[in-house]
Order: structure tokens, then sequence, then C-alpha cells
């Protein structure tokens, strides 16, 4: 995998896409089945730790997206994992240290989908291929400066 930038004004694209990664391989359509799925039996929340919804959160801002609601999980809260009663908090294999909020699953899914069409709209050489191919490879599309890198 390899990206192309710019040092001038930090325009950079997503990785070059080719038969290994596109931003819906590997397995990605699935993930938002499953998503849509737990909307369409009615669940409203999925578990997040915070550091997640915060970093959604600013990453919305940063976008021009619109905010993820979320929820903090209270201390005692319980929950049933494969059987067995935990408390919220206590992820079993890190006690205490994470879930500790919950997002809105439709805000969610409807954040991850645009981030994806934003990073669609941003590619200007969809493949490496397609790039090299360029004379003009090395002019910044968006500041015009002859300061493209490949990562
Ligand atoms: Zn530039």
């Amino acid at each position: 995998m390899s990206f192309v930038y710019c040092k001038t004004c930090d325009w950079e694209q997503d990785d070059f896409w080719h038969e290994g990664y596109t931003p819906f391989l590997p397995n990605w359509a699935s993930f938002y089945g499953d998503l849509t799925l737990q909307i369409a039996n009615g669940e409203k929340w999925i578990r997040m730790n915070t550091r997640s919804a915060e970093e959604m959160n600013r990453y919305c801002r940063e976008m021009g997206l619109p905010g993820i609601k979320s929820r903090p999980i209270l201390e005692d809260e319980k929950l049933v994992i494969n059987g067995e009663l935990v408390l919220v908090n206590g992820n079993p294999e890190n006690p205490g240290n994470s879930w500790r909020s919950e997002v809105d699953i439709k805000d969610y899914l409807s954040y991850l989908l645009r981030r994806k069409a934003l990073r669609i709209d941003n590619m200007h050489w969809m493949n490496r291929d397609e790039w090299v191919a360029d004379p003009n490879r090395w002019i910044c599309p968006i500041c015009k400066a002859k300061d493209i890198h490949e990562d």
C-alpha cells in the first residue's frame, strides 16, 4: 500500500486502490449490513470505549459532519456477555477500562459512510498506475505546488 500527499498544503489522499484494498475491502460491507440489522431490530446504541467516541466526534468536527450522539454507561450498569453477568465498565479482558460510553448506531453508520464518501471524493488518482502515468503526478491537485510525495 502507498499513498501520495502534498508537503506544502498537507493534502493527502487515501491509499491507492488495488485488488487487496479499497474503502470497502476487506469485509466492510457486511459490517455495515450488521449495523443496519441492529437498527432494524430496534437497537439504538452500540458500545464504544470513551476514547473512540471522543475521537469520532473530533473527526466529525474536523470534517464538518454532524456529531454522533453518545451516552455514558453508568458504573453500576450490568450486561450479559456470553451468558455471564458482568459490569459494563468491566471489560472482561480489561476490567474497568473500556466501554464507558455508547454511541447512536444510526449516527455511527451515517458517519462511517459519510467518511468513506469524503475519502472517495478526495481521491485524485484512484490507483498507482494512474498516478505513475500522469505527467503532472508531482503537482498537488489542490494548491498546485510541485510538492507531491509518495509514502
Ligand atoms: Zn498542496
